[in-house]
């Protein structure tokens, strides 16, 4: 909230200065906006107030033309990086009216799992050695994105030694942390280039 007061002013000069303080925050206004047009009008989330933190200065621009321009650029980055990048913004889960007895109220949602699952083929396409089993690829990176589940339980059930295991979840998460961060760095750059980042200072 600090943070929002204190960027008050520059939010004044948002056209001349760019929009986002960083690349992590255009992804993130983008994903919040494309998946809140479902629930309510863009601008009424948009309204909501300083807490989302994304929203400054988009009030009174065209935020679905700012969104629009965010994922055309972040199109332009390598799609791994892309996919990365996007799979750290998701919603993990969504409500479920399935009304089973077994039910949670809740379910995965399933972009992120596709996004997962995808991640899963990657990380098995680029290491050496390639870690086992997709199911056990997957809840390594559940749990990188922050999903509760343990690597190490699943790797325990597909007849996964430990300290084998415990090797290909560092080498996992490292594939996936290198990914993110020069994902990041691209974006930042496309973004800088069309004056859509705040300088800084
Ligand atoms: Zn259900």
């Amino acid at each position: 909230m600090t943070e929002h007061n204190a960027n008050h002013k520059v939010t004044m000069n948002a056209t001349q200065t760019g929009i986002f303080k960083s690349a992590q925050e255009a992804i993130m206004f983008a994903c919040n906006f494309s998946s809140q047009q479902y629930a309510m009008s863009p601008m009424a989330k948009l309204l909501q107030g300083p807490s989302r933190g994304s929203g400054r200065g988009l009030v009174g621009l065209d935020g679905a033309g700012q969104a629009g321009m965010v994922f055309a650029e972040l199109q332009r980055i390598d799609y791994w990086q892309l996919a990365v990048l996007i799979t750290g913004k998701l919603a993990r889960s969504e409500r479920c009216d399935c009304r089973r007895s077994c039910c949670r109220g809740w379910k995965l949602n399933p972009i992120f799992e596709e996004a997962v699952n995808q991640l899963a083929d990657y990380v098995a396409l680029t290491l050496t050695p390639v870690p086992p089993v997709k199911e056990f690829r997957v809840a390594v990176i559940m749990k990188y994105f922050g999903e509760k589940t343990d690597p190490l339980e699943v790797a325990k059930h597909l007849e996964i030694k430990k300290a084998a295991a415990e090797r290909h979840i560092t080498a996992i998460r490292k594939c996936i942390r290198d990914l993110e961060k020069n994902g990041l760095t691209a974006f930042s750059e496309r973004l800088d280039d069309i004056g859509m980042l705040m300088r800084a200072g």
